[in-house]
């Protein structure tokens, strides 16, 4: 199934590699994946992230990270985690520079890009698929590429509890580790580990959260001013809708959060009776049924008013 890619990647010298705005675990761990395994090639790479979360500074090359393409063009590019080109960390001009782009994603609805497309929504994960890519690349998994793919997995699949992990996963997760996955360090770090003041971010989520239709709708905002006077940025001021979807009886969870450019983001999470992706599509956004997400165009009260009633009609 890969091996035009294989192909496409054994004559290309310069490859960059890019995952979507706002990187999660997955869109790190499947791009600095991607990265080390063409290292291995002896490949002139680099993975375009113009910002992250530092709780992800503990994982292997993330230091090497660059904003953008330097050079004039490139031999290819290599995208994974966006269902849709609009989404990548890039700018048109430098997504043009790519003479041939790989595709890599999971997410249900999309609009496919790129010359080689690998988009599989039963797999859990764009590290799931990345590990099958760097596999017909005849690479050897070092202990860095097992880390990081566990990763974006461990990550995906919320510990492997989410109904996206098959029994496929957990194979993929157990070779990892037989790879040498520094796992226990990874669970210490993204599960077990919080800044202070990102408890205090949840304090406030929940002081700020209403609810409606006897409690299967929990909705949270928190204004970019509160999350500033925390001292968290961007990447660090998400992951709170997991909280209010915790709470018995919850259908449906959103949280938004405003941002530094002034522009305000929702994150919605269901319990599975409720497809959040349609809504998320309906609002601009998109995402996968159980967690989507959207930039709000409008003003807080018009889309949350508009947003109740989505909801409202699916519940
Ligand atoms: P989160 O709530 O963690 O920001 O996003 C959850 C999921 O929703 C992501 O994995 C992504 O698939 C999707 N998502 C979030 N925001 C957007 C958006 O603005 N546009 C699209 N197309 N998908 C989004
Ligand atoms: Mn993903």
């Amino acid at each position: 199934m890969f091996e035009e890619a294989v192909k496409e990647v054994e004559k290309s010298k310069l490859i960059y590699v890019v995952a979507h705005i706002n990187p999660d675990g997955d869109a790190i761990g499947s791009t600095f994946a991607i990265y080390h395994a063409l290292k291995e090639l002896d490949k002139d790479v680099h993975v375009i992230m113009p910002s992250y979360s530092h709780v992800f500074d503990f994982l292997p090359g993330i230091e090497n990270r660059v904003d953008n393409i330097k050079e004039d063009e490139c031999d290819l590019l290599i995208c994974t985690d966006a269902s849709d080109y609009t989404r990548l960390a890039i700018s048109k001009e430098d997504f043009d520079k790519a003479k041939k782009v790989i595709m890599i994603d999971h997410h249900q609805i999309s609009r496919p890009y790129g010359d080689y497309r690998f988009i599989d929504d039963l797999k859990s994960s764009a590290s799931e698929i990345t590990f099958h890519f760097i596999k017909a690349l005849g690479i050897e998994f070092t202990s860095d590429i097992a880390t990081l793919l566990y990763t974006g997995i461990m990550t995906d699949t919320g510990s492997f509890n989410y109904n996206n992990t098959s029994a496929a996963t957990l194979r993929v997760a157990a070779e990892l580790v037989e790879y040498g996955a520094k796992y226990i360090e990874v669970c210490k770090r993204l599960n077990d580990t919080m800044k202070e003041a990102k408890l205090r971010l949840v304090a406030k989520t929940v002081d700020n959260m209403e609810s409606f239709f006897d409690g299967k709708l929990r909705f949270s905002y928190v204004s970019y001013e509160d999350i500033n006077k925390l001292g968290i940025n961007d990447e660090e001021s998400e992951g709170m809708t997991n909280y209010l979807r915790a709470i018995e009886g919850c259908e449906v969870a959103v949280y938004v959060r405003g941002r530094s450019d002034g522009t305000l983001k929702a994150s919605l999470r269901s319990n599975g009776k409720v497809d959040i992706s349609k809504i998320a599509i309906e609002f601009g956004g998109g995402g996968h049924p159980r967690a989507a997400g959207y930039t709000l165009v409008e003003d807080l009260e018009t889309e949350k008013e508009k947003l109740i009633k989505a909801v409202g009609e699916m519940i």
